[in-house]
């Protein structure tokens, strides 16, 4: 399966590279048409004064029908496109999930406590070894 890959950050509502020492992961999410009217593509709403997409809004608008969305329930209906090189049998493919973030437990390397991330997990095609997109850490 040969996913598109986006040409600019204009193009995406999410876009992250992580690599470690065992693992690569590259994950984003194009933006999509309005379900209202098909004919926007839903963005940030911009500001009035300034043009620019408000990066923080926490919702999304259609510039042709003004249709709004809240981000959480409008991020829900997407699409994640993933690429990795799993950790464990190194084999790379691409994959693609329902962009939706889920608490996992993991083990914090620094800290040796279990902590709770948000998290979007695909299994890896060959030996299903989990492999784990996190929200970055703010
Ligand atoms: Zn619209
Ligand atoms: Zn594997």
């Amino acid at each position: 399966m040969a996913l598109r890959e986006p040409e600019s950050m204009d193009e995406c509502v999410y876009f992250t590279n992580r690599a470690t020492e065992k693992c690569k992961v590259r994950a984003w999410v194009f933006r999509e048409q309005c379900p209202k009217c098909g004919k926007g593509l839903m963005g940030k709403p911009k500001d009035s004064k300034t043009g620019r997409a408000k990066i923080r809004a926490e919702e999304y608008e259609c510039p042709e029908c003004k249709y709004n969305v809240s981000k959480d329930e409008y991020e829900n209906t997407l699409t994640v496109n993933i690429q990795y090189t799993c950790p464990k049998c190194n084999s790379s493919d691409e994959i693609s999930a329902p962009f939706q973030w889920k608490k996992i437990q993991r083990l914090n390397e620094e800290t040796g406590k279990k902590q709770s991330i948000d998290s979007i997990r695909v299994l890896c095609s060959k030996c299903n070894e989990k492999i784990d997109v996190t929200k970055k850490m703010r």
